[in-house]
């Protein structure tokens, strides 16, 4: 039987059965040599007594044995071609038909006793006896598996005999059929011994073959187990190489070949947790590991794996096997969540949350030291203006730009974060003991912090100088994360106040002002819709025939609880916030209904224009022209009679752009002036390119002049200057006559300050035309 067959052959049937079928195999297997054996030997023995015989006694013991002989062959052929499954079935009856056959010889040799036994010939007696033992012991090999056929076939053939040996009526014989007997005897018990030794060993070939089956079995679900399983399975050594690897490991890998794994050894993983995971089962334990496990090509794999010990046949710790779970999507998938609650998404650093984490960590460790910490607050400055000029986009990657620098000089132990659109938190952790010192660490820490920004940034093209307004929240031990962030944000807005780009150091009086200003920027939505905001007009003055040429119009916040609250005050918070635009949408159709009125009125038909300031943020938009003409139609006014009122400072950023909006105004008839000029990035070399009728000569220069000599000069060249270019000068501020003198003498020709008019009512204006 081929493997293949055994296998079906030993699930069908019971060890019973099979034991059965296999003694009939071997049966029959040596039933030719047996049967050829038994009649050479009555073929032999014919021929010895053949003289001591009568002829006809041989001729019919031999006649029987030829018989028996072919009989036997049929028997063997009828098996020969008998199926398999026939055999199976009919494995007793075989055995049966197989133990008649031995038995019949049994009687034949038994009939020796009578047929082929001579008379007196002792000689040729003691030959019969011989070849009965001799036949009996050819056949114990089938005797001594049944019991009672060998028991039949010693009373059929030697009780014969000995009944003869003792009828033979002489001391001699019967000692001689003593010894027969005790031959006999001998023969059943060496046969019945061998004949447990077969039974025993056809029983354990028996046996064996179960074990080996189910072994096989075993072996065969384990490979597939291992080969197939959607796991991740090595095994290793005592050595700590690796033995085998299945399909999945491979896999994981994006190994192919089996040998590059083979042999390795762990001890050569970079990682200690690796290693220490699979020596933990030469300690009878399960070692496990959470984590990287980049040791192959795949440098990211994640896994969770765990190991188990392998024993050996004496029980001992011979290796053990891993199995190894691939989390790398589980853990991406973390991370990414971890990610996004604690990093800012647009720049990579962490955000408030981690920030605020970490800040109470900090603080808690940090309890006991004596020593400062600082908190540090920063805005960019404008960072609206260019997100509503250039657009988001343009606005991220500054903020991007922004964050990578001020990440560049960070030590090992700042924490950064992004709080909010354009506001950074940065945490010096230890600072001096002392007060003034650490207050002089902080701003030597900015100054680095300041050099990185020295060079412009380039956004779309355009180089962009960035500042910071800096709030700094100086402490040390018991204070609240939440609390100190407040601090540094009420620092900051502070330092926004004084002027943009400027520090300021957390005094506890500030809460309050920052307080404020984030009421004030809720309550400009409330007022809007409240007409809580109203318009004053200040006169513009010709400074040489002191007359009335115009008027500067100035919004008005008339509170219900806090009163009348200045514009220096929430113009700023409303253009941070980018409510302006919709407050000066409001405040346009307030001015362009009262121009309208004025400039139709007798008092004011010979007005030149009223001025209106406007934020840059506003005027750059795109659809700024377009809006400002609509209110030309819905209030008829003519262009002619409005000045815009821009700052130079918000239109460097965009210079194209607020020039084509400009000169698109103006060809409607619109006048321009630069407001506030002097203060921030004044450059006179733009006063050729922005296309502008008016200079407003800031009031901060105008108010000092008196006493400083560098105002003064400032003051004399910008008329000078304007004159150059032949733009009309406005001089704001002018509060005493010496002032308004100093400007006739430079000839500048109008002014506008508390010396003449203080802002005031519509009505009023009117009143004084
Ligand atoms: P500004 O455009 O420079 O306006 C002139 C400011 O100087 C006004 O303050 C005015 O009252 C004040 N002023 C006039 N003459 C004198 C003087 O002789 N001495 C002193 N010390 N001050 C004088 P105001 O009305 O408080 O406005 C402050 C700022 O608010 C304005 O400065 C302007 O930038 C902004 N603002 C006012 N109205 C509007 C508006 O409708 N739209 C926009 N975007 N901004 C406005
Ligand atoms: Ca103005
Ligand atoms: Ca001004």
């Amino acid at each position: 039987m081929n493997n293949d067959k055994e296998d079906k052959f030993h699930k069908k049937n019971t060890l019973e059965k099979r034991l059965l079928y296999d003694k009939l195999t071997f049966f029959y297997i040596s039933l030719p040599l047996l049967l050829l054996g038994n009649f050479m030997g009555a073929l032999l023995l014919s021929a010895i007594q053949l003289e001591v015989i009568q002829q006809e006694s041989i001729i019919i013991w031999l006649t029987l044995s030829f018989i028996i002989f072919l009989y036997g062959f049929y028997l063997y052929s009828l098996f020969r071609n008998e199926t398999e499954n026939n055999k199976l079935k009919h494995v007793n009856l075989w055995l049966d038909k197989y133990y008649t056959n031995v038995l019949v010889y049994g009687i034949i040799w038994g009939s020796s006793a009578f047929l082929m036994f001579p008379e007196a010939n002792l000689l040729n007696q003691m030959v019969v006896i011989f070849f009965l033992f001799a036949i009996g012991f050819t056949s114990m090999g089938i005797l001594a598996s049944k019991p009672d056929l060998l028991i039949t076939y010693i009373m059929v053939t030697y009780i014969p005999m000995i009944l003869r040996l003792f009828f033979m009526e002489s001391a001699q014989y019967s000692i001689i059929a003593y010894i027969v007997l005790f031959l006999v005897l001998v023969m059943f018990f060496i046969a019945n011994y061998y004949g447990k030794i077969i039974n025993n060993s056809l029983e354990n070939r028996q046996n064996f073959i179960t074990i080996k089956d189910s072994h096989l079995k075993l072996k065969e679900r384990f490979f597939s187990l291992f080969e197939r399983a959607p796991v991740g399975i090595f095994y290793y050594n005592d050595q700590l190489e690796i033995e085998d690897v299945n399909m999945h490991f491979m896999l994981m890998h994006g190994i192919e070949d089996k040998e590059i794994m083979l042999g390795m050894n762990l001890q050569g993983f970079a990682n200690k947790q690796v290693i220490q995971a699979h020596k933990d089962v030469f300690y009878s334990k399960t070692g496990n590991y959470r984590g990287p496990f980049g040791s192959f090509k795949n440098k990211d794999l994640y896994v969770k794996l765990s190991t188990v010990p392998m024993l050996n046949t004496k029980g001992e710790v011979a290796g053990g096997i891993t199995i190894v779970n691939d989390i790398t999507k589980e853990i991406t998938i973390q991370e990414e969540m971890i990610r996004t609650a604690y990093y800012d998404l647009l720049t990579d650093i962490p955000n408030k949350t981690l920030l605020m984490d970490k800040l109470s960590e900090f603080l808690k460790a940090s309890y006991h030291t004596q020593q400062y910490a600082s908190l540090l607050f920063l805005d960019v400055d404008n960072f609206k203006k260019v997100n509503e000029s250039y657009g988001h986009n343009v606005g991220d990657h500054l903020l991007k730009q922004i964050a990578k620098k001020l990440e560049d000089i960070l030590g090992e132990h700042e924490i950064f974060a992004r709080v909010g659109g354009d506001k950074f938190a940065l945490l010096i952790p230890s600072l001096s003991e002392k007060k003034d010192e650490a207050k002089q660490q902080v701003l030597r820490y900015i100054q680095t912090m300041y050099t990185q920004f020295e060079k412009p940034l380039l956004i779309s093209g355009d180089t962009y100088h960035v500042s910071f307004s800096i709030g700094v929240m100086l402490f040390k031990q018991e204070r609240s994360a939440f609390d100190l962030l407040k601090s540094a944000e009420t620092a900051m807005y502070e330092a926004k106040q004084t002027t943009k780009g400027s520090i300021q150091f957390y005094e506890s009086r500030m809460s309050e002002a920052t307080k404020e200003i984030l009421t004030i920027e809720n309550d400009i939505h409330k007022a809007i819709q409240n007409y809580e905001f109203f318009i004053d007009y200040q006169p513009q003055i010709d400074i040489y025939e002191n007359k009335i040429i115009g008027a500067e119009s100035l919004v008005r916040w008339k509170h219900p609880t806090k009163g009348l609250i200045s514009p220096s005050k929430f113009i700023p918070i409303a253009e941070e916030s980018g409510i302006i635009i919709k407050l000066e949408e409001y405040i346009f159709h307030a001015i362009f209904k009262n121009i309208k009125s004025l400039f139709e009125s007798n008092e004011g038909k010979n007005l030149q224009h009223i001025s209106i300031n406007v934020s840059t943020i506003h005027f750059l938009q795109p659809n700024f022209v377009d809006k400002i003409m609509q209110l030309v139609q819905q209030y008829k006014i003519q262009p002619e009679w409005i000045e815009f009122e821009i700052t130079e400072s918000g239109l460097m950023r965009n210079i194209n752009d607020a020039i084509k909006k400009i000169k698109d105004l103006k060809n409607f008839g619109f006048t321009f002036s630069i407001d506030d000029f002097g203060t921030g990035y004044s450059s006179l070399s733009y006063l050729k390119e922005l296309p502008v009728d008016t200079i407003k000569i800031d009031q901060s220069f105008i108010l000092h002049m008196h006493k400083n000599k560098g105002d003064a000069m400032i003051v004399e060249s910008v008329v000078s200057i304007g004159k150059k270019f032949n733009l009309k000068i406005v001089a704001e501020g002018v509060e005493t006559i010496e002032a308004l003198d100093y400007l006739k003498k430079i000839q500048c020709t109008t002014y506008q300050g508390y010396f003449g008019y203080k802002p005031m009512s519509l009505d009023d204006f009117r009143s004084i035309l």
